[in-house]
């Protein structure tokens, strides 16, 4: 039988996920609301690829780990042009008492940690061009990646379709497939469907429980200086990273509800404030411009940070149970065959290719012990769950 699935969003989420599934066998057509791939908040001219771990959330830790090296291999092995993407490492600067915590707990849990991850020393500082007073972690497989180049690469596929201007208005579900419907009365069906729309993805009426909030971020960019600048990433309050395409490139601002399209000098200003301990000269040279490039987008993120990355409930079975036989998750009322995977904050180019490919093994029917711990993780029915006193079972749908 031939597996057809829709996918709405060409972000990384979208491109990522058809990826996966084009090369499990899958004919996948991408639905893209816009006029090209990767203009939402996957848009930027370059991103930063590092692990962001957390001194008290195991489980969180967990993920980032699991993601980071999953992408970070796969983006390697990808085939993307040398000029597109680097991963030399990363340089997260931290309060030093903060920076020794992290570290000792991360050495408990990486195995080979010396490769993975070290406390910055003079020699690291002097190597990578930053103040010899700077304290932090550098983390030897982080990275950048341009992301058009990225999506691009990954729906070279001659299973895959992308249309654009295809903005979805609604989805419904007749006896055996799904039919969703365009703003310009455009109709496609499939057996399979996979929402991959960042924050509208409670634009749906089987999808408006899934609340995630939108914080406007603003990067920017100005063109080459003869500073001898770090030669990979750094993240302060800020990031930094190397030159590319013969630009600097920093940011980004941070905030909810902010719907401004424009780039604002004040966030312009705040940016450069953000790097101004990475490196000073840079930061002084930021100054004294007239004008700096930039450009903004949204993030979309959940309550708790987690994603949204696996099934949803049907509703109409969902009224018809009582809370009671809910609390065993072997009940849960699945709806068949529609996939969700958006949330995905400030990571979604650490996060998104690794839960794509969990995603993949879910549709697939293929899952690992790993598989299931991680959608029992991101399942996007826990605030549902929550909300009727259900929150254990919620990361119980697989036995692990
Ligand atoms: C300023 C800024 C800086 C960032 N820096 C980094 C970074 O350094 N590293 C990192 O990992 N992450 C970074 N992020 C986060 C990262 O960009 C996102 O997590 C990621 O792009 C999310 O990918 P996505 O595919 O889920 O969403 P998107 O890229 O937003 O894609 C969703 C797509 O769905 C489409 N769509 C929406 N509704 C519909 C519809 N109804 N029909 C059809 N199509 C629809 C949209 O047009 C869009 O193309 C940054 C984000 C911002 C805003």
């Amino acid at each position: 039988m031939q597996k057809n699935i829709l996918i709405v969003g060409a972000g990384i989420a979208g491109c990522s996920l058809a990826y996966f599934l084009a090369n499990s066998g899958w004919d996948v057509t991408i639905l893209e609301g816009e006029d090209d791939i990767a203009q939402g908040g996957s848009g930027n001219p370059v991103v930063a690829i590092y692990p962001k771990f957390m001194l008290n959330d195991e489980a969180y830790n967990d993920f980032m780990l699991k993601s980071f090296t999953f992408t970070t291999a796969w983006v390697r092995q990808l085939g993307l042009y040398e000029t597109d993407y680097r991963f030399d490492g990363a340089i997260e600067m931290l309060g030093a008492t903060y920076a020794q915590k992290l570290e000792s707990k991360l050495s408990a849990k990486i195995t080979g940690k010396e490769k993975f991850l070290s406390l910055i020393d003079e020699t690291i500082l002097k190597q990578y061009s930053m103040k010899s007073s700077s304290s932090g972690i550098l983390f030897n497989q982080g990275g950048w990646v341009n992301p058009l180049a990225l999506c691009s690469h990954l729906i070279k596929h001659s299973n895959i379709k992308t249309i654009t201007y295809q903005k979805i208005k609604s989805i419904e579900q007749s006896v055996d497939q799904w039919i969703l419907k365009t703003e310009d009365q455009r109709i496609f069906n499939s057996s399979h469907v996979a929402i991959c729309n960042a924050g509208s993805v409670n634009q749906f009426d089987l999808t408006q429980h899934l609340h995630l909030d939108l914080f406007r971020g603003q990067v920017n960019w100005i063109n080459s200086k003869s500073l001898q600048m770090p030669r990979i990433v750094v993240c302060d309050e800020g990031y930094l990273i190397p030159m590319y395409k013969d630009k600097h490139f920093f940011g980004a601002t941070y905030a909810m509800n902010d719907f401004d399209k424009n780039v604002r000098t004040r966030d312009t200003k705040k940016n450069i404030a953000s790097i101004k301990r990475i490196h000073h000269d840079f930061y002084n040279h930021c100054l004294s411009l007239q004008s700096i490039s930039g450009r903004v987008s949204w993030r979309a993120s959940s309550k708790d940070r987690k994603p949204f990355v696996g099934q949803i409930f049907d509703n109409q079975l969902l009224k018809k149970m009582r809370v009671r036989e809910l609390a065993r998750a072997d009940h849960f009322p699945w709806l068949k065959n529609l996939y969700i995977a958006s949330g995905f904050g400030s990571r979604g180019f650490t996060f998104a290719p690794y839960c794509s490919y969990v995603l993949k093994n879910l549709i697939n029917d293929n899952l690992s012990q790993e598989d299931k711990k991680t959608l029992n993780y991101t399942n996007p029915e826990r605030y549902r769950l929550k909300k009727m006193s259900l929150k254990k079972v919620a990361s119980q749908i697989f036995k692990v």
